[in-house]
């Protein structure tokens, strides 16, 4: 039993584990993995060189490629995170020197261009306002002006910020691309956005897709996961920057065989082959991605209701808001982070901290990954009552009445799941 430490008003101070029922983990990521997944990798540890591993692989893998969007783009897994993902999808295709586009309108954005720069690519990182996506027209008329004699080679996009809850819309920024004629390759971090709104790898001609596990898959994190088009390969076949672990051309080379040349996350990709059978092949993705669109929708609703307390949200076009998260702003006479550790101390309810700039300023709901519309409305009652405690003047209820209304007035259309070929795994 973990010893109560004595909380302001001297009562204990509740933890996750001291509240009765079940923890409230609302954070942008890592999301609730569903007790299935759970169960799924509650079993012995195969052999990662045996037939029945290769089965998995060859199971998991054109699943796989149904949630990027692609026939003939390659997942590669690596056992890591985003993070790692980001190092991953750089060394292959980029060698030091080479110049490389990114915008910083969030912490990951920024950190996704900080990673080129310790990796030794000549970074052009261009600020954009955080709470703001990145837009074609600006993308357009930077790749117009590069007309130099070392144009940039890869251009970094994070689809969804889950820093601000920002969606850019990256069908969009492909056709910018093509329109200013250049040819940088395309490299997208859809880590808080795979598996929870679409992503067309081959639509989009995005060159190399990554995400991590713990956000819409449902899985706990230890697995990055790229998926690379056919451009990426063909480049990092012939350059790219020094690499061992990160090269992903033995994986794809063992993939082939169902095996990876390092020792692989055995009971993660168990997990992995669980979710991707709940989103693909039972819920279906179309589905997965109106559910998301329908909670986001309340959430949003439900910070409107709270405006007259002096809460918004800090996307302002509405067109960009992030279907995954909603970062929500407080009274400058509150910093977030009081909000934040009142949450959990009081209700064992977990939202996201800001990050970098909008530290104290902001903090995020996360409604990703497997999430129903009456977690959706614990949570908010809880933002309620935990604004409330702290004094801020917000009505009880309004913002939870706000998003009932808008579960009401929104229809659910469900499609047929797609079908996708599937090979037997010897248990
Ligand atoms: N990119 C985005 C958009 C993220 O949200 C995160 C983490 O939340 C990362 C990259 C980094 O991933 P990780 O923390 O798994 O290393």
């Amino acid at each position: 039993m973990p010893t109560p430490t004595p909380g302001s008003a001297g009562s204990p101070e509740l933890t996750a584990s001291t509240i009765s029922g079940r923890p409230f983990l609302q954070i942008p990521g890592p999301t609730n993995v569903p007790d299935r997944i759970l169960r799924a990798m509650a079993r012995p540890v195969i052999d990662h060189r045996g037939p029945e591993f290769a089965a998995l692989t060859k199971q998991i893998l054109p699943l796989l490629r149904t949630v990027f969007g692609t026939l003939g783009g390659e997942p590669v897994l690596y056992p890591s995170s985003g993070t790692g993902a980001w190092e991953a999808a750089l060394v292959n295709v980029l060698a030091p020197g080479d110049r490389v586009l990114a915008y910083s309108y969030g912490h990951f954005s920024a950190q996704f261009a900080q990673t080129a720069r310790n990796l030794g690519f000549d970074v052009d990182e261009v600020p954009l306002r955080w709470g703001q996506p990145l837009t074609p027209d600006v993308l357009e008329a930077q790749l117009r002006s590069d007309s130099g004699p070392k144009p940039y080679r890869a251009i970094l996009v994070v689809q969804n910020e889950t820093a601000t809850g920002v969606l850019s819309h990256v069908g969009a920024l492909r056709r910018a691309i093509d329109a200013a004629r250049h040819d940088a390759l395309l490299i997208v971090d859809a880590v808080s956005a795979l598996g929870s709104t679409p992503f067309k790898l081959d639509a989009w001609k995005v060159d190399v897709a990554l995400a991590g596990s713990q956000k819409g898959l449902m899985l706990p994190p230890g697995i990055a996961l790229l998926c690379v088009g056919p451009r990426a390969r063909e480049v990092s076949e012939k350059g790219g920057s020094p690499r061992h672990f990160f090269d992903w051309r033995p994986i794809l080379h063992d993939n082939a065989a169902g095996f990876f040349p390092y020792t692989p996350a055995t009971l993660l990709l168990f997990g992995l082959l669980e979710a991707l059978v709940m989103l693909v092949e039972e819920e279906g993705l179309e589905n997965v991605y109106a559910r998301h669109n329908r909670l986001a929708s309340a959430v949003r609703a439900a910070v409107h209701a709270w405006s007259a307390a002096g809460c918004s949200i800090l996307c302002d076009s509405e067109s960009h808001h992030s279907p995954t998260l909603t970062a929500v702003t407080v009274p400058s006479t509150l910093d977030s982070d009081t909000v934040i550790k009142h949450a959990l101390a009081r209700f064992g309810l977990s939202l996201g901290v800001g990050l970098g700039q909008v530290k104290g300023q902001i903090f995020r709901i996360g409604h990703l990954g497997a999430l129903n519309e009456l977690e959706v409305l614990g949570t908010l009652g809880g933002v309620e009552l935990t604004l409330r405690e702290l004094d801020v003047p917000i009505t009880l209820g309004s913002g939870v009445a706000a998003a009932q209304q808008s579960f009401v007035c929104e229809p659910i259309l469900k499609a047929v799941p797609s079908a996708s070929p599937r090979v037997a795994v010897a248990t």
